[in-house]
């Protein structure tokens, strides 16, 4: 008998990291890295498929909610016919005519299709027995067109044009799978840049990261511009005139602002700012592009969606794109956004960090390694160093490179224990004297009622 999708459980997993002032820019002061997280259950006790949202504490289990609502559009579905037709979902996980109200192709509801149709993904590629790069590296050039929704994008990418880029990648798919497999893809790091640590906790973590062979330390910014030149000015004495740099502001800046602070720090030779303003201003981004140039602008962690990097492409406004696992519509939307990127000629340097962003977000880039733009020097890939231990298969790091996962999936699966440990509010750690404590002082609610099942075990 055909497989079929026969259950969804949720879960409210958060870790404590604000306690450690881990993951702290200028805009995000006290996360607690956390995931909505998702499992579908099939008719085949042993195949399931696991997805997450990352957020960063308070509301997620808002984002839980509008999970549990779009799961339902797919209970009871087979497996094969949920591949074959994978396209249609994604289209109609975006189209509820009332849901979309909420929306449309942003915020909650388009995360939460997300998570819906990556748990569907690390499906398909469990029940293959591959890995999601590799499945996704194996599907031919018509059947990636079929998974996006060309919908508001047509005018800077057309089916053909899709089907024409990949089909061009499809003679060097061999090779650039063997390279893959041999090197793995370059990786940069976020770990020695977070805006709470010492200038000696920086300084150390970013000699660490340089003799480990990473290949670009990003640092973060745009609190003070005197305590960002202190720190730009000591990394440079460490790192050399010509080590790749770039930094990144969560966001923090108007558009003035930005290009005035950006300018006063010219002399430090940044590979890119990141984030210089709000995500939806695409002019704004784009004049900020022209006034700091030749210092790039990168963005894309919270693009909303394939319409927002579609403008930021046709004005010009990045050089740098960055894909996010969680934020956009799932696999299928970021197809869409490393095909637009190939076409204008941007790089995809996926944003990862948090809970697991980095497990998600290397299969893309090896996806785009394999079977769109092939293996180059201008992708790297964010890593940080940071709860990879909660995954069955954490990223493996190795000369500052990301290498290929080997298990079936899209490294999407929390170790049940960590994910008992950590569910808010009734998990192991929420029910210590520390973990009550720390939800008190961050101000915690959850109206998620345990799940049906019960917790993992
Ligand atoms: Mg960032």
């Amino acid at each position: 008998m055909p497989t079929h999708i026969s259950n969804q459980r949720t879960f409210d997993v958060r870790f404590p990291t604000s306690m450690h002032l881990d993951g702290s820019d200028a805009m995000n002061a006290d996360p607690d890295y956390s995931a909505a997280y998702l499992r579908i259950e099939t008719s085949d006790a042993a195949l399931f498929g696991d997805a997450f949202v990352f957020t960063i504490g308070r509301g997620n289990e808002v984002q839980i909610e509008a999970i549990k609502i779009l799961a339902e559009k797919i209970a009871g579905l087979e497996i094969e016919y949920a591949f074959e037709n994978i396209g249609e979902i994604a289209r109609e996980l975006s189209s509820d005519s009332q849901l979309r109200w909420l929306g449309p192709d942003k915020g909650v509801f388009h995360m939460a299709a997300g998570a819906v149709l990556n748990a569907l993904w690390d499906l398909f590629a469990k029940s293959r027995g591959m890995p999601l790069w590799k499945l996704l590296s194996s599907m031919t050039p018509e059947q990636l067109v079929a998974t996006i929704d060309f919908r508001f994008i047509s005018d800077a990418l057309s089916p053909a044009e899709a089907l024409e880029i990949l089909q061009r990648g499809m003679a060097d798919r061999a090779k650039n799978e063997k390279i893959l497999l041999a090197n793995g893809v370059p990786a940069y790091t976020t770990t020695p840049g977070w805006l709470g640590y010492s200038d000696e906790k920086m300084l150390k973590l970013s000699q660490e990261a340089k003799d480990a062979g990473f290949n670009l330390i990003k640092y973060k910014c745009g609190k003070s511009l005197a305590d960002d030149t202190r720190r730009l000015t000591k990394i440079r004495e460490l790192l050399g005139p010509d080590f790749p740099i770039a930094i990144d502001a969560n966001q923090v800046w108007d558009v003035d602002v930005a290009i005035k602070w950006v300018n006063a720090l010219a002399e430090f030779k940044l590979s890119w700012i990141e984030e210089p303003t709000h995500p939806d201003d695409v002019l704004g981004h784009s004049r900020i592009a022209r006034e700091i140039a030749p210092t790039p602008v990168a963005t894309g962690e919270m693009a909303s969606s394939r319409i927002i990097f579609k403008q930021l492409l046709q004005s010009d406004a990045i050089k740098v794109m960055q894909i996010d696992a969680t934020r956009v519509a799932g696999v299928n939307e970021n197809i869409a956004n490393i095909l637009m990127a190939a076409k204008y000629g941007v790089p995809v340097c996926p944003h990862a960090g948090g809970v697991g962003l980095c497990e998600v977000v290397q299969h893309l880039a090896m996806f785009d390694a394999i079977a769109v733009t092939g293996h180059h020097n201008k992708r790297l890939v964010e890593f940080v160093d940071h709860l990879h231990e909660h995954f069955i298969e954490p990223t493996k790091i190795l000369h500052g490179a990301y290498l290929p996962p080997q298990r079936p999936g899209a490294s999407t699966q929390m170790i049940d224990a960590s994910i008992a440990e950590y569910d808010f509010p009734n998990g192991n750690f929420w029910q210590t004297p520390v973990g009550k404590a720390h939800a008190i002082k961050s101000k915690m609610t959850s109206s998620h009622a345990s799940d049906k099942n019960g917790a993992l075990s």
